[in-house]
């Protein structure tokens, strides 16, 4: 998961690769519409510039931004980090192997409710972009504990 990845694979690294949430190798994935292996980064691209395509970050993270993103969820990234610096590279190298389905058909697209909507924007007014940003992975967080005990 948190790995660096060199830019081209092996054909065995081609053949191992599974898709980190649905498990489907690229042959069982077959011919899709989108790229079947892909790197989906923790944060994205336009906040993190962690990419030097499509630009880089397009409206980056300031320092401040960073201290209350890392201050808030720093600590799952990684236990034995000395945090500073090292969690932010951390934080900007971190993803996941996905394939185009679970990227981006189903995880960069959700179906967001009129009811889920509802809730957010009770809590979004008033909010900064990474208050914002924080509250939405609280939601994921919150939705996946609850699916867990189901
Ligand atoms: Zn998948």
């Amino acid at each position: 998961m948190a790995t660096k990845r060199s830019r081209r694979m092996t054909p065995e690294a081609r053949e191992q690769w599974r898709c980190f949430l649905c498990d489907r190798s690229s042959s069982q994935i077959g011919a899709h519409p989108l790229p079947v292996q892909q790197r989906a980064h923790l944060l994205p691209n336009r906040l993190t510039g962690g990419l030097r395509r499509y630009g880089g970050a397009k409206n980056a993270f300031t320092d401040a931004e960073w201290d209350i993103l890392l201050g808030a969820i720093g600590s799952e990234l990684s236990a034995e980090s000395s945090g500073g610096d090292q969690i932010r590279k951390q934080a900007i190298a971190h993803g996941y192997d996905l394939c185009g389905e679970c990227h981006e058909e189903v995880l960069s697209e959700p179906i967001y409710l009129p009811c889920v909507m509802n809730a957010l924007k009770k809590r979004f007014m008033g909010r900064t972009r990474v208050d914002k940003i924080l509250l939405l992975a609280r939601v994921l967080k919150l939705g996946t504990e609850a699916l867990e005990r189901d």
